[in-house]
This record gives C-alpha cells, sequence and structure tokens, in this order.
C-alpha cells in the first residue's frame, strides 16, 4: 500500500568548520560567516522516506521552518526526488526554543493533513537537543522511534524499525502513524538528479520574486512570473502564522520558556592542534603519547 510521508528538515550553518572569527564576543554564533547546509540526518531522512515511496509508493512532503533563505534547502529536497515542499517562514516563528518550534511543526503538519509517517533527523547540527522530533509527535499524539536506522518491516497498521546506538541494536514495532529520528547510519543519501535540477531551477518561495524577476526580466511582473510557476508546479507554499490555526503566545520567543542563561565556548587555535603523519611511525608517536597522558592505556 502507498504510504504518505512528511519530513522534517532544517537549514543550519556548517558547524563542522567553526572557526576563531565565527564567535561573535557574547559566545553566540554568527551565522552569517558559516555557509548554510542540508542539516546531514535530514539528508537520510529524506533517504528513507524517498526508499519507501519507491518501494511502496505514496507521496513525500518535505517541511521547514526558517529563514527565506531555507527555501536552498527545499529546492534541495525538491532536486532529490520530494513531490513537495512547504516553508514556514514568519517574523513571528523567531527566537523559537524548541518548545515553539514543535508547537509551530504540530500545527503545519495538521495542516497538510493525512499522513502515515513523518521522518526527521535525529539531531541537528547547531541547536543540536535532538527535542524537537520528541515534542512534535507528543503534540501530534503519535508514537515516535528515535534512533531509526532499518525498516525491518512495513504493513497498513504497524512498522517493525531496527534502532541503533553506540552499543548495540534494539528492534521495536508501534502503529502507524507515527514519527521517526533517523540516525546518519541509516543509509547513504542520493545526490540531487541532474534532470530534477533542470525541471526545477525555478521553483521559488513568493519571498524570491523579486531575485528572479532581476535574473529574468521576461516575467516582467510578479503577477506574470506567480501565474507561470503556479501553472508548472514550482511555486513553493510559504505559510506564515496567519495561514496556521495557532494560538499566537505559543510561537516564536513569546512561545519560548527557555532563557539562555550563559554561552561558554572553545575555539581550537591552530596552535593547539598537531598534526600526525599518516604513517605507522605517526600512529605510533600519537598512542605512546595518549598513554603517557593516561588517555588511554
Ligand atoms: C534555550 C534555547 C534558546 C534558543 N533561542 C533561539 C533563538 O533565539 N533564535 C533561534 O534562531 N534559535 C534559537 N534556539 C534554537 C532553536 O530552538 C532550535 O534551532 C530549534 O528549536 C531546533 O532545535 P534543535 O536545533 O536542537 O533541533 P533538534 O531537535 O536537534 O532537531 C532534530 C530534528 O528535528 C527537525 N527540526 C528541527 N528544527 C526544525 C525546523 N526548524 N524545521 C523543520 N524541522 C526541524 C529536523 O528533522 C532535525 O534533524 C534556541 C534553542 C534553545 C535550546
Amino acid at each position: 500500500m502507498p504510504y504518505n510521508s512528511i519530513v522534517l528538515v532544517k537549514q543550519v550553518p556548517d558547524t563542522h568548520n567553526i572557526h576563531g572569527d565565527v564567535m561573535k564576543d557574547d559566545g553566540t554564533i554568527n551565522r552569517a560567516a558559516l555557509p548554510a547546509i542540508f542539516n546531514p540526518e535530514d539528508l537520510n531522512a529524506l533517504e528513507m522516506a524517498l526508499q519507501v515511496k519507491e518501494r511502496y509508493g505514496g507521496a513525500v512532503t518535505v517541511l521547514t521552518m526558517g529563514p527565506p533563505t531555507a527555501a536552498e534547502v527545499l529546492r534541495d529536497a525538491l532536486y532529490r526526488g520530494a513531490d513537495r515542499v512547504v516553508l514556514l517562514s514568519d517574523r513571528r516563528f523567531a527566537g523559537a526554543d524548541t518548545l515553539a518550534t514543535s508547537y509551530t511543526l504540530k500545527c503545519a503538519i495538521q495542516k497538510i493533513g493525512a499522513f502515515d509517517l513523518i521522518f526527521c533527523g535525529r539531531q541537528a547540527i547547531d541547536g543540536d537537543t535532538a527535542q524537537v522530533p520528541p515534542q512534535t509527535a507528543e503534540k501530534l499524539g503519535i508514537p515516535q522511534i528515535t534512533y531509526a536506522e532499518t525498516i525491518v518491516q512495513l504493513d497498513a497498521n504497524e512498522i517493525v524499525v531496527a534502532r541503533a546506538f553506540p552499543l548495540g541494536k534494539e528492534i521495536v514495532k508501534c502503529t502507524l502513524p507515527c514519527l521517526l529520528t533517523v540516525v546518519g547510519s541509516a543509509n547513504q543519501p542520493r545526490p540531487p538528479s541532474a534532470r530534477k535540477m533542470i525541471e526545477h531551477k525555478l521553483a521559488a518561495t513568493p519571498l524570491e520574486y523579486n531575485t528572479l524577476l532581476s535574473q529574468w526580466q521576461e516575467f516582467e511582473t510578479e503577477e506574470k512570473l506567480d501565474a507561470y510557476l503556479a501553472a508548472r508546479n514550482l511555486k513553493i507554499p510559504l505559510w506564515t502564522a496567519d495561514d496556521l490555526a495557532v494560538d499566537a503566545n505559543r510561537l516564536g520567543l513569546n512561545g519560548s520558556p527557555t532563557q539562555v542563561y550563559k554561552v561558554n565556548y572553545v575555539v581550537l587555535e591552530t596552535a593547539e592542534s598537531k598534526q600526525i603523519p599518516a604513517n605507522a611511525e605517526g600512529v605510533a608517536a600519537l598512542m605512546q603519547e595518549l598513554v603517557k597522558e593516561y588517555i588511554v592505556g
């Protein structure tokens, strides 16, 4: 039977490459100084949803909440095979902690409508809490399986999943609909398809129309561009708080009871790092040092 899946994805700063200039004086990250990428485990979540679609049929809808630039990850999802994407963007969503984020995502999922499976990354590499998916499942009143690595079995009412931990695996089952958080070892995400990139080259949210018009003057007006994109299914829906059945007090900063008390950060300067030659002598010298420092032994 076909399954309708929703994939929650987040655009994140590439925290693999943090260097001194990226940290602000108050200890927060200067996001503008880092490239924005698809949260890595969200690519694994998308891949798992696409594999379910290929095996059983159905459709994959990708949803993100973020600034207007988050449309980039939605285009990337279309290039990889998503059927439909939605951007949630509104100043009223800004400053959300995980409670407000999961509330907003839950309201958007309810607007999307009936679904069988929700796929999320296990954790985002910037906020790093791993709280958003469990909180979203709880608000939707559906079961969740975290750390999902393999779908062992899927039928009309039930899913069996292998969960992966550093020390072992666990096989669990639950009823549908349900939410899974997917680990990086689950699969190898497919690359964007060249054909789909060409097909979706112009896919855009209304917030990007000005940029498109400056590049493609032949569209002349926003109205003509909008009609052209809508007719070809290239208009990326943009939902604001006004499009959702929400309690405004539960959105963004207003709906975020968590306060950041203090931020500590550690930046490893190049001077503190050591290059180990990639040969047997280098490894032997490193081991000796680690034993001497009682780090291993
Ligand atoms: C105390 C506190 C204060 C914060 N204040 C701010 C702030 O002022 N401004 C700010 O921009 N951020 C703020 N954040 C960060 C913000 O809460 C998180 O970016 C957001 O709630 C997601 O949490 P996370 O990054 O830990 O995601 P995780 O829970 O680690 O993400 C796991 C998975 O959930 C899904 N997911 C997470 N976020 C989204 C999303 N936005 N859209 C779709 N799917 C998603 C993805 O599948 C992701 O892989 C704050 C966080 C905390 C803890």
